[in-house]
């Protein structure tokens, strides 16, 4: 399958989405990247969607890719005897750990272990900051607090604590028991929630033992705080603006998201822009020119990928959602001004590797020579993504004989991601393979230039060291 695009677009399972139909439908109007939300949804229903997306492998011959998002410490107070609460500004509230259902004065709060950091004037911020409450007395079974605006509570609403270092497992129990379930569906990313620091990121990679590749969501300050060593432990990064927003000022969120990305670009890390990029959608059929100019501009700085949440997971929409956000970011490219991408990285010229410097002179005889495509034969993957950060106005093709390898480079930019079910023996073999697969594919055409990087000896990951220039021949499998 080809896409007309670089950036990829990851779109979230929900009720509105979580049939085969629905999943075929969206994947094929651009959905690159499924996210399993296992903060909403049974396992069953997850493994179900899983399978329905990997059948779709073999009838598109497209490498599929699967995200498995943990909950993480996400707080919540409890049920409501009547669903709902209208809280008026200035009355009390108290929020405790009775299991009773909630009414106008009170509610359950089942996170005893963190009353003890809830000291007097500690702001907490219900439903995404839309009810704010003052701890005004501390209690170790209570917190008694003032309510600081008018506003709606209702049943399992979160609650944000953003000027408190919490000190709670970045992995709760329902994370460890929902990873294993993941893992043993074999996803390929694994997305943890609330991560504060590169150590959370450290922690869940020794569980997950290489299993998945891992997927830090930025959505407390103190993630921003320690951005560049959060990059560099884990392997992609989710600007999760929706609980970013709620927990720093929300007009410091789309300077976060441009440092963030800029970030991840200087790293070569994945990034993802999340969170309200079409929500109107959710009830309407086009989104507002704002949306459409958010989608825009995280395109124009160079994000990976760009995703949808409710909009595919719950609203009227999900499949005009994907087709809307395939066509703004089909546009952007298409405009000359979106291939000024080239990072400026004065940090790493004097540390290049091998992999760096192929995929430099890559993308540099690409653009002088004219080639239709840059193919890099990666077992692992790396040199894909090394060949990604440079952001090179040609397509990459991403040869992998590890269909896992295949599955995960799905989210990165520019790159559509093969799976070659036979390995190469030598490089005549390996250059033979690479431009039958495009060839097929039809993402070239005869006569057509393509680049291609490997690493000789094969089976070697890591070793890139070597560029061949190929032309695609018409009838033969050879150049
Ligand atoms: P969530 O994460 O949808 O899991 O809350 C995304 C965000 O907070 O933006
Ligand atoms: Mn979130």
């Amino acid at each position: 399958m080809k896409r007309n695009r670089k950036a990829k677009i990851l779109a979230t399972l929900g009720p509105a989405s979580s049939s085969r139909e629905t999943i075929e439908n969206i994947f094929k109007a651009g959905c690159d990247v499924f996210r399993l939300n296992f903060s909403h949804g049974s396992i069953e229903i997850h493994r179900q969607n899983l399978e329905w997306i990997r059948q779709l492998e073999e009838k598109y011959n497209h490498a599929t890719c699967i995200l498995a998002d943990l909950q993480g410490p996400k707080l919540r107070v409890g049920e409501f005897e009547n669903t709902e609460e209208i809280l008026q500004k200035g009355q009390k509230f108290t929020l405790d750990t009775s299991s009773k259902l909630g009414d106008n004065k009170r509610v359950a709060f089942p996170h005893a272990e963190i009353y003890d950091h809830l000291s007097p004037n500690t702001t907490l911020l219900i439903n995404d900051g839309r009810i704010r409450l003052q701890v005004l007395e501390q209690n170790k079974d209570s917190l008694i607090t003032e309510v600081l605006n008018d506003g709606v509570i209702s049943n399992n609403k979160g609650v944000n604590i953003p000027d408190v270092i919490l000190p709670i497992d970045s992995l709760t129990s329902k994370d460890k028991a929902d990873l294993q379930k993941a893992l043993e569906m074999n996803v390929d990313w694994v997305a943890l929630s609330f991560v504060q620091q590169a150590e959370d990121i450290n922690k869940l990679k020794k569980i997950v033992d290489g299993k998945a590749l891992v997927m830090a969501k930025i959505e407390k300050p103190s993630a921003v705080k320690n951005i560049d060593e959060i990059i560099q432990a884990a392997d992609g990064i989710m600007i999760a603006r929706g609980d970013l927003g709620v927990e720093m000022p929300t007009e410091k969120v789309p300077i976060a998201q441009k440092n963030i990305i800029k970030r991840c670009r200087h790293y070569g890390k994945p990034v993802v822009v999340a969170t309200q990029m079409l929500e109107s959608m959710i009830s309407n059929l086009v989104p507002t020119r704002a949306e459409a100019s958010d989608v825009a501009n995280a395109i124009y700085d160079g994000t990976d990928a760009v995703m949808l949440s409710g909009e595919s997971a719950m609203g009227n929409y999900p499949l005009e959602s994907v087709s809307t956000m395939d066509s703004i970011i089909e546009n952007v490219e298409k405009d000359k001004n979106n291939f000024n991408l080239e990072i400026e990285d004065e940090e790493n010229i004097k540390k290049i590797d091998n992999t760096d410097a192929i995929t430099n002179a890559a993308y540099s005889i690409a653009k002088n020579a004219g080639a239709k495509a840059i193919i890099t034969f990666s077992v692992s993957g790396k040199t894909t993504l090394r060949m990604a950060r440079e952001r090179a106005p040609v397509q990459i093709i991403g040869l992998s004989p590890n269909i896992k390898t295949s599955r995960k480079m799905q989210i990165v930019w520019g790159v559509n991601s093969c799976h070659s079910v036979q390995d190469a023996e030598n490089t005549t073999e390996m250059v033979k393979i690479a431009c039958r697969i495009a060839k097929n594919k039809k993402l070239v055409d005869a006569d057509d230039n393509v680049i291609i990087t490997a690493g000789v000896p094969f089976g070697n990951a890591g070793s890139t060291n070597l560029l061949r220039i190929a032309k695609i021949i018409a009838d033969k499998d050879l150049t």
